[in-house]
This record gives C-alpha cells, sequence and structure tokens, in this order.
C-alpha cells in the first residue's frame, strides 16, 4: 500500500531522494516549504507534515538541531517543540475536526523512528474508527493527493503564540 503510485507523492520521493543525510537537517535549509511540506519555521523548531501520514493532518515538529537523543535537548528546544504542537493541535481542530489525538516521540529504530537520529515530536490526529480496516485503506488510496490540500489549509489556520 505504501507503493502506491501517486504523481505527486512520486515528485516528493525524489526529492527526499536526492537529500544526502539527514532530511530533517536539510529541508529546513531550501526555499521549498510548499513542496516540502514545511508548515511553520520556528527560532529552535520547525513544523512539518509527515509524506506518510498514519491519519490526514499528521505533521511534527522538529528542532533544527541535529540531536538524537531526548534528553539533549536545550530548555529553549523542549520549551517551543511543545508550544508549536500546541499550536498545531488548535490548527488542526479548527481545520479537520479530529476527536483525538496522539502525540508522541520514538527513540530509536527499535522504537519505530523512521528518521532515526534527529528527534521529533509526532503529532496525530484520531477520529473514531480510523484503526477500522476499510477506513485505512480508504485513507491510504486518497492520502497522497490530499497532502497538498492540508497542507495550505494548515498553513492558513496556525497561529503560532509569540
Ligand atoms: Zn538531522
Amino acid at each position: 500500500m505504501e507503493t502506491l503510485y501517486s504523481p505527486w507523492r512520486m515528485a516528493y520521493i525524489s526529492s527526499a531522494e536526492k537529500t544526502p543525510g539527514c532530511i530533517f537537517c536539510e529541508f529546513p535549509k531550501r526555499n521549498e516549504d510548499e513542496a516540502l511540506l514545511i508548515l511553520h519555521r520556528g527560532k529552535t523548531c520547525f513544523v512539518i507534515l509527515n509524506a506518510f501520514p498514519y491519519n490526514p493532518g499528521h505533521l511534527m515538529v522538529v528542532p533544527y538541531r541535529h540531536v538524537a537523543d531526548y534528553e539533549g535537548l536545550q530548555d529553549a528546544e523542549l520549551l517551543e517543540m511543545n508550544r508549536l504542537a500546541g499550536d498545531c493541535i488548535a490548527a488542526l481542530k479548527a481545520t479537520m475536526v479530529p476527536h483525538g489525538f496522539n502525540m508522541g516521540i520514538n527513540l530509536g529504530r527499535i522504537a519505530g523512528a523512521g528518521v532515526d537520529g534527529h528527534v521529533h515530536l509526532h503529532v496525530v490526529p484520531r477520529w473514531s474508527g480510523d484503526t477500522n480496516f476499510t477506513t485505512v485503506v480508504g485513507q491510504i488510496r486518497v492520502l497522497p493527493e490530499a497532502l497538498p490540500v492540508t497542507w495550505a489549509k494548515l498553513k492558513e489556520a496556525l497561529v503560532v503564540r509569540g
């Protein structure tokens, strides 16, 4: 299911494949926020939509610094990461009306980290029934086309506290 063809996703994957090293270090250096799904750039952290989402609106708050360990994060990064997560939750509530959220950090491959070695906080909107097989299959089918639309909606709705 992850290999379903979509022109948009193929463009993203080819862009990501051209990225040597860590995408969370490289993406913010480029001036391609819309193509790379970057929603917001803060002082110490940025917000990016997950290109391989569990659910629509699945995003990540990522420190700019390449830090592998949660305990290696500085106070300013911890504060901004969590405040941005709250601001994103507000934007997701306003645009997508989820029934709940999962927030979490996977540390290390064994824990499911897709980008190992660069800490990132997942924010995943949840809807009742979204783990139902047919719902999941349906969303996987439509998600790749919808990602740029999701990006535009959230970009519009995201209000970051000063
Ligand atoms: Zn990195």
